[in-house]
């Protein structure tokens, strides 16, 4: 069995397409491990504008994780049903609309699957088909009662939920708004594969945001120009694992309880909410390409990368003007998906 995370690959594939600036704000960075990924966030302004963020994400971390027993959601997973409140809250009410949106594609539920893989413990293991025919009933976001009057929340019994598909989409957005709340015009914060632009770059001009070939995952193989918006890619490559040659990753169709296998190997989401990104990411990875170009038809709050497991690259319309090939990637076939 092999594992292996390419997060830090993918953050040095960031910085070498981010370049520096000549301008008289400097800019101030931080890193650290959080919400099990390295975050970084660069920033041009004052040391001290820095200050607050881990703090932001660290009391995230700590109402949301599912692996901290004091979190809101260990408890309604170990009670069945609790009161949410403030952040957590509006994230569950955000994810429980896209799963419905997403019809399951996305579902908060799938928290059973994943454990009995092992991606939770990293002990992992491929399930025999019983185990998971019988989790499966359990996998139904439809059977979440929520209350948005009163943040009540609760689950039928031996139902488990995660926020894990949408949480470092959220926490990056909150990040980038309290730090455009203070003042901050220019930044870059990365959370493993979420990527958040806080307006341009100093000189005025897009960020450049390198997205990795998901089949070798040191090189980027397209650069996004991005001002202002979220980059979440979601891929097998990010969290896996080999067992008898067969790759199993992360990303779980609902509908099966086995890895999704659609023929996507990776999907990055661009757009203005970061929780969106993070959660379209997911959930189109699940769909595969022609669900999740008829998904993209019908929405108009974001735009999308496809690659397919023969390396082909599709993006949406709206990307054209923004997307390029690096240089070692100019044979690529690309296809432009219009509405
Ligand atoms: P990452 O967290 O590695 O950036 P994603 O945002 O794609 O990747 O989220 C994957 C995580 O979401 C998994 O580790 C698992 O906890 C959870 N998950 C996997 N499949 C689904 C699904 N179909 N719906 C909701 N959550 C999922
Ligand atoms: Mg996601």
């Amino acid at each position: 069995m092999k594992i292996k995370r390419s997060l830090a690959l993918f953050l040095c594939s960031i910085l070498l397409f981010t370049g520096c600036s000549h301008e008289s704000r400097q800019e101030v960075s931080k890193t650290f491990f959080a919400m099990d990924t390295v975050m970084n966030f660069s920033v041009y302004g004052d040391e001290k504008i820095l200050d607050q963020t881990e703090t932001i994400i660290s009391d995230l971390e700590s109402q949301m994780s599912v692996t901290d027993s004091s979190s809101q959601i260990a408890a309604l997973n170990k009670n069945g049903s609790v009161t949410l409140t403030g952040d957590t809250r509006t994230l569950v009410q955000k994810a429980l609309s896209l799963c419905e949106r997403t019809d399951g594609a996305l579902d908060l539920s799938i928290y059973p699957i994943v454990c009995v893989w092992g991606f939770t413990t990293g002990k992992y293991q491929v399930p025999d088909d019983n185990t998971i025919s019988s989790l499966l009933p359990l996998v139904d976001y439809k059977q979440i009662q929520y209350e948005p009057e009163s943040g009540e929340i609760s689950l039928p019994n031996d139902m488990e939920i995660d926020l894990g598909s949408v949480a470092k989409g959220y926490a990056g957005q909150k990040v980038a708004d309290y730090l455009k709340e203070n003042g901050v015009t220019s930044g870059l914060l990365s959370l493993g594969g979420n990527i958040q632009a806080i307006g341009n770059k100093p000189d005025g001009s897009p960020w450049k945001i390198g997205i990795q070939d998901p089949r070798n995952n040191e090189e980027p193989m397209m650069v996004l120009s991005i001002s202002d918006q979220s980059v979440v890619t979601s891929g097998g490559y990010e969290r896996y694992f080999e067992e008898d040659g067969k790759t199993y990753w992360h990303i779980m169709d609902p509908k099966t309880g086995y890895p999704a296998e659609n023929g996507l190997i990776s999907v990055t989401i661009v757009g203005d909410d970061g929780m969106l990104c993070d959660g379209l990411s997911t959930s189109l990875f699940v769909m595969g390409l022609e669900k999740a170009a008829d998904f993209w038809g019908k929405s108009n709050d974001f735009e999308a990368v496809f690659v397919t497991d023969d390396g082909t690259v599709y993006i949406t319309e709206g990307l054209k003007n923004s997307f390029a090939l690096t240089d070692d990637y100019q044979d690529t076939v690309v296809r432009v998906i219009k509405r």
